[in-house]
């Protein structure tokens, strides 16, 4: 029943009122206030994402607590042969809220070089990471009608948008983008565009963002991808070379569907009767998935001129084949 997950609700927020004044005010808090500055995100930009530092030690979240055991099922502080402390620690701290804007969970990175730079609450009863989209409740709160979605890896990548003036950023959480995550996406705006990072990680996360997105997208939505350079996110892009190029960028960004087959026949050698049959057969998982429509006729058309091979026939391999028991 729902009211049983209330305290965890209420110890989150404690936590984050908590680390929010740490912020503020905890005699070591120099260091995080000096790496935000340094990484150009101003006062107002960290008040409204509600940005927060646990200080060092093992225990400053426990003592502030009166009992343990809820912020014990939040993830906060970690139990372990019947000690009991902090799970964040010297750590500048995220807070992640559902769509309500209630704080369910939270993401926290190491003040400057420290292993792993970033921590995350682990599941619990109130949070699931393939529901969760961080940013998305900031960016509800700043349109009532969000225009374009841009999803981004990271929580930095999102803060550092808003603070360049650009709308519309919302991180999935370190994971490939689900089902669930891709559907909330296209409820809450007519345009989404993908903006992984410029490298391996980066391109194999959007390729499987786009798995996802393809079954869902209907005619009257816009999935878009914009390549980054290089070894470059979009923080690092939106600092190195403005918001007006990258607006440029996000406007030239291209559909969907191109990077989904660009990527499909990457490694596929199209020259060859294996080359295309490789390249159909890996095809033919997602559109097993595709509802009837335009979409779908124009993966077909599409994978049909790469490989030379009927439309009508792909479309037949693919509905006759079982789908993959994994
Ligand atoms: P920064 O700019 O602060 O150095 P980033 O956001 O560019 O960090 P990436 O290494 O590109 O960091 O990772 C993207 C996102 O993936 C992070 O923001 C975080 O949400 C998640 N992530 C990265 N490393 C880890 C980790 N070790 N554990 C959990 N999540 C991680
Ligand atoms: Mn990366
Ligand atoms: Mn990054
Ligand atoms: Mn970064």
């Amino acid at each position: 029943p729902r009211e049983d997950n209330e305290p965890l609700y209420a110890v989150l927020a404690k936590a984050d009122r908590f680390y929010r004044e740490a912020l503020r005010s905890h005699p070591k808090r120099n260091a995080a206030v000096d790496y935000l500055r340094q990484r150009g995100i101003s006062g107002e930009v960290a008040a409204q994402f509600g940005i927060g530092f646990a200080p060092p030690g093992w225990n400053n979240l426990l003592k502030h607590l009166d009992a343990p055991q809820d912020a014990i099922k939040a993830g906060l502080i970690i139990e372990r042969d019947g000690k009991t402390y902090d799970r964040f620690r010297d750590r500048i701290t995220f807070p992640i809220h559902d769509r309500r804007g209630r704080v369910v969970a939270f993401g926290a990175r190491v003040v400057t070089d420290g292993e792993p730079k970033y921590l995350n609450s682990p599941e619990s009863p109130i949070f699931q990471k393939g529901r969760e989209i961080y940013g998305l409740y900031h960016a509800l709160q700043a349109q009532r009608r969000i225009e374009r979605l841009i999803v981004v890896e990271g929580y930095m990548d999102v803060i550092a948008l808003t603070q360049a003036g650009i709308p519309g950023a919302v991180a999935t959480l370190g994971t490939a983008t689900t089902r669930e995550q891709a559907l909330l996406l296209l409820r809450s705006a007519p345009e989404v565009v993908l903006c992984f990072d410029g490298d391996s990680a980066g391109q194999g996360a959007a390729f499987r963002a786009a798995e996802n997105l393809l079954p869902v997208l209907q005619g009257d939505r816009q999935v878009r991808v914009m390549i980054l350079p290089q070894g470059s996110d979009p923080d690092d892009l939106i600092r190195q070379d403005g918001r007006e190029a990258f607006e440029n960028r996000l406007n030239n960004a291209s559909p969907v569907i191109e990077l989904y087959l660009s990527h499909l026949h990457s490694d596929c050698d199209l020259a060859t009767v294996d080359g295309r049959t490789r390249m159909l057969e890996r095809a033919s998982g997602l559109l097993k998935r595709i509802p009837d429509g335009i979409l779908r006729e124009t993966l077909l058309g599409r994978l049909a001129d790469l490989t030379h091979t009927d439309p009508q026939r792909i479309d037949n391999l693919c509905r006759s084949q079982p789908p993959k028991s994994s």
